[in-house]
């Protein structure tokens, strides 16, 4: 029944991998009767509360949906939207539990939401809100360090984060790891280099992962390298911005289109992605942009290698699935194939990277963010000058005994020791790297795994189930 409601709750083609692998029946060594246990929500709570505003009492519905509570705590974003509705968190939150195994970050899966639309309301009055949210959730162990740790998602970022740490430090001031409560907050409240960036920097690292393995690569016709690989991509929000950021100037890839809610920008020649971005900071649209066309979603169908959207759900359907072009396709969104486009795709034989593996960069560094709150010490600051002591001795070493001068472009390099952001993109691109290499092995190993999404579901199933039958369920 929970997983009927669950199957109904979210359209898109992370559904149709859990049909699939059903229909198929694939024996992927693991319990039917676990499956099913899998597939449902622990618990939902539904919290109502009022808040005077405005001069009149406003109520407002918030949800946290535990999925899966075999590691804690359980992990997942709280999004501030109008049509938050109980099942789509309850789906969220599952997809959180499997995109936490395939990525080994040990937690379980969570979502929440309030429905609210935040461009109503003033900056004061959405902090008020926050903040009454939150003492809601905390009566009920809903937000806690080593139970629920909540992140942003749609409509929220660090300001939210903020106001959610700080109520709960006011509600818990003898707890000593309360700033570990939520992540994705500012670093000045707690938080960690380079989260703000993570999504993004985890679908390069995806994809630089998917362009190193020849085997996979082969199958979209694409030649190697990210240079000169053209792009588009849908939606310039965090994690849009981020990705079309580093690939183009990163890895040379060029940026042909970027699908944005007020039109697009075509340049043949690589769009300025920094540029372009100021602009909507001051403008608040795309339009009058160089390269500036009202289209909008028609040009997800355009001649490309890599199509990247990273706006929102369902954007590729049964009605425009058959005009995609593009060999490859990055699901930086959650759920932006629908079940049927995805049937479509694989039968055209796209490739798609899955967003349960995509956009896992997220929550990767949100786990770096907790363990830096329990520990209380920015990462790097121990063994950061003991490294470049020994790297400096290294090279004085080696330069005495050979006579020969270290290359002076590669000093710096060899002897810098490691800063919070150089350790946290190296935590993430070796997460990226590796679970994209366990995906693979699945994909290639039996013919009935058609796809990567059908591979990093096998790969997240069997891992939770390892923890149920370690804890004897
Ligand atoms: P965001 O609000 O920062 O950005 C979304 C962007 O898409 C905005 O620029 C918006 O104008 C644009 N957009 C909205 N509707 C559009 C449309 N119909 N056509 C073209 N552009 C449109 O959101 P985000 O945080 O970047 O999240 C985007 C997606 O990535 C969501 O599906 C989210 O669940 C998913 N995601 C985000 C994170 C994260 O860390 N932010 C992590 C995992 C998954």
């Amino acid at each position: 029944m929970a997983r009927k409601a669950f199957l109904t709750s979210i359209r898109t083609s992370f559904e149709q991998a859990i049909c699939t692998l059903e229909a198929l029946g694939h024996d992927i060594g693991v319990d039917k009767g676990l499956v099913n246990q899998i597939f449902s929500a622990n618990s939902t709570y539904v919290v109502r509360f009022g808040v005077r505003l405005r001069g009149e009492m406003h109520t407002f519905t918030g949800y946290r949906s535990v999925h899966s509570e075999h590691f804690e705590p359980v992990k997942g974003g709280i999004r501030y939207a109008p049509n938050v509705k109980q099942n789509e968190v309850e789906a969220l939150a599952a997809l959180m539990s499997f995109k936490c195994a395939l990525v080994e970050v040990p937690f379980g899966g969570a979502k929440g939401g309030l429905v609210i639309d935040p461009r109503k309301w003033s900056e004061g009055e959405l902090e008020r809100i926050t903040r009454r949210f939150t003492q809601e959730l905390s009566k009920r162990d809903l937000i806690s360090p080593s139970q629920n740790v909540p992140a942003p998602d749609i409509g929220t970022g660090e300001r939210e984060m903020a106001w959610i740490a700080d109520e709960y430090l006011k509600l818990h001031p003898a707890e000593l790891n309360a700033w570990a409560c939520v992540t994705g907050k500012p670093i000045s409240r707690g938080g960690i280099e380079g989260r703000t960036e993570a999504t993004g920097r985890g679908i390069q690292y995806a994809l630089r992962a998917f362009f190193d393995n020849t085997r996979d690569l082969k199958k979209t016709g694409l030649s190697s390298g990210l240079a000169k690989k053209r792009v588009i991509v849908q939606g310039l929000g965090n994690v849009g911005f981020y990705a079309a950021l580093f690939l183009s100037t990163e890895d040379d890839a060029i940026v042909t289109h970027v699908i944005e809610r007020s039109g697009s920008i075509v340049n043949q020649n690589g769009i300025n992605i920094q540029k372009l971005r100021d602009y909507i900071n001051t403008n608040g649209t795309v339009e009058g942009f160089p390269g500036f066309v009202p289209e909008g979603t028609k040009l997800l169908e355009e001649q490309t290698d890599i199509l990247i959207p990273a706006a929102k759900e369902l954007v590729i359907t049964e009605t425009n699935a058959s005009s995609i072009k593009a060999p490859l396709i990055v699901e930086a969104a959650n759920g932006p194939i629908s079940a049927e486009a995805d049937k479509i795709l694989l039968d055209m034989g796209k490739i798609i990277i899955p967003d349960m593996y995509a956009n896992a960069g997220g929550v990767t560094v949100s786990y770096f963010e907790w363990i830096k709150n329990l520990s209380h010490i920015r990462f790097g600051r121990m063994q950061r000058r003991v490294e470049e002591a020994r790297f400096g001795a290294l090279i004085e070493g080696i330069t005495s005994v050979t006579g020969a001068k270290f290359p002076k472009h590669l000093e710096k390099r060899a002897i810098e020791g490691g800063k919070e952001i150089d350790l946290v993109r190296s935590g993430l691109e070796d997460t990226m790297r590796s679970t994209y290499e366990v995906i693979s092995e699945t994909w290639n190993s039996h013919q009935d795994i058609k796809d990567l999404r059908m591979a990093a579901m096998i790969v997240a199933i069997k891992r939770i189930a390892q923890s149920y039958s370690s804890m004897g369920i």
